[in-house]
């Protein structure tokens, strides 16, 4: 009898702990399943990422599906990026907390009547002041120029110029610089434009086109030019009648399909657009792989997709190279 108590009491104890395994093997199996839920986020958050950067760019005042065909730009207000900026780098070794305390002591906004969106301490002991608009920078940069240059180096990078870019114009239509602008400015603008201040027109470069017949123009011009003829869309010369682009240059290395450099420069290994490997003639590849994105996912860890061709103008990396481009271009209203 003493036997079967014993037994029983045992048995009693080893269902329990099945219970108990059973117990923790269905938590298990739950925080399993949350797991396979956050991977399902996290490539949700590569989504994000990249509607980021969509947002990046609409927040210049493009919407996406322009910047992918070279752009229009809206009539809104441009973005804060392209907001005029004084930057005050110390002579001498410092904090920047330094630097914007002697700024602060050295001018007074009120009396210079003039307006600042932001003062930012940046590295090397260096200030960035972002102007409300291109007079109050003059202003605020000729106070601190006259005030602390003894010991501070005081710089205003200079935005570029905009370009547009002009499709489907005949070659009958081609002509000398000179006469492509006066055809543009007598057919599009007016004969007084050349007299306003600020006044800028000028042929970059003509590009061939695969239409032999046809090219394509690319002109630099004040924002208020660009503007005008960006919103005209269609654009007059001479015959033809061609389409008009806000155009950024993006500059990217045949050999590895990088940016910011040129292949005479370039000590990566050649990649293949399709397939981003390194062989010669055609690719046979089925599935693309973006060699920009590859490189950046395992240099950064970051969740973008690869699968895309390095010229799909989707391209994360693309994106993001196209819009800090679009930063340094001066879209500015105030003409
Ligand atoms: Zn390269
Ligand atoms: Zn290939
Ligand atoms: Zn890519």
């Amino acid at each position: 009898m003493e036997e079967m108590k014993k037994l029983k009491s045992i048995i009693k104890h080893q269902t329990n702990k099945i219970d108990m395994l059973t117990e923790q093997i269905t938590k298990l199996i739950g925080k399993f399943a949350q797991f396979e839920d956050k991977s399902c986020k996290q490539s949700k958050s590569i989504e994000t990422v990249v509607t980021e950067l969509k947002k990046d760019v609409i927040s210049n005042n493009l919407t996406y599906a322009n910047i992918v065909t070279g752009s229009k730009v809206g009539e809104k207000k441009t973005a804060r990026n392209n907001d005029p900026v004084v930057i005050v780098k110390p002579r001498e070794v410092q904090e920047s907390d330094k630097t914007k305390n002697d700024i602060k002591k050295s001018i007074d906004l009120s009396k210079l009547g003039a307006g600042v969106l932001g003062i930012k301490e940046v590295s090397k002991g260096q200030v960035v002041i972002r102007c409300g608009d291109k007079e109050d920078m003059d202003k605020i940069k000729s106070k601190i120029e006259e005030e602390m240059s003894r010991d501070y180096e005081i710089t205003s990078p200079t935005l570029k110029r905009p370009e547009i870019k002009i499709i489907g114009i005949n070659q009958d239509d081609n002509d000398t610089d000179e006469g492509l602008i006066e055809a543009i400015i007598h057919q599009n603008l007016s004969s007084q434009i050349k007299e306003e201040n600020g006044f800028h027109l000028k042929i970059i470069k003509r590009l061939k086109t695969k239409n032999e017949t046809q090219f394509t123009l690319i002109l630099e011009s004040d924002p208020n030019t660009h503007r005008m003829l960006l919103n005209k869309n269609k654009i007059f010369v001479g015959w033809s009648r061609g389409k008009a682009y806000d155009y950024v240059y993006v500059n990217r290395c045949y050999k590895c399909l990088g940016f910011n450099h040129i292949a005479k420069d370039c000590r990566n290994s050649k990649a293949c657009s399709k397939c981003s490997l390194d062989h010669e003639g055609e690719c046979k590849t089925k599935q693309n792989k973006c060699t920009n994105c590859k490189n950046a996912i395992e240099k950064y860890k970051i969740k973008i997709k690869d699968n895309h061709s390095a010229y799909d103008p989707n391209c994360p990396c693309y994106l993001r190279i196209l819009n800090s481009a679009r930063r340094r271009v001066d879209y500015s209203q105030d003409q």
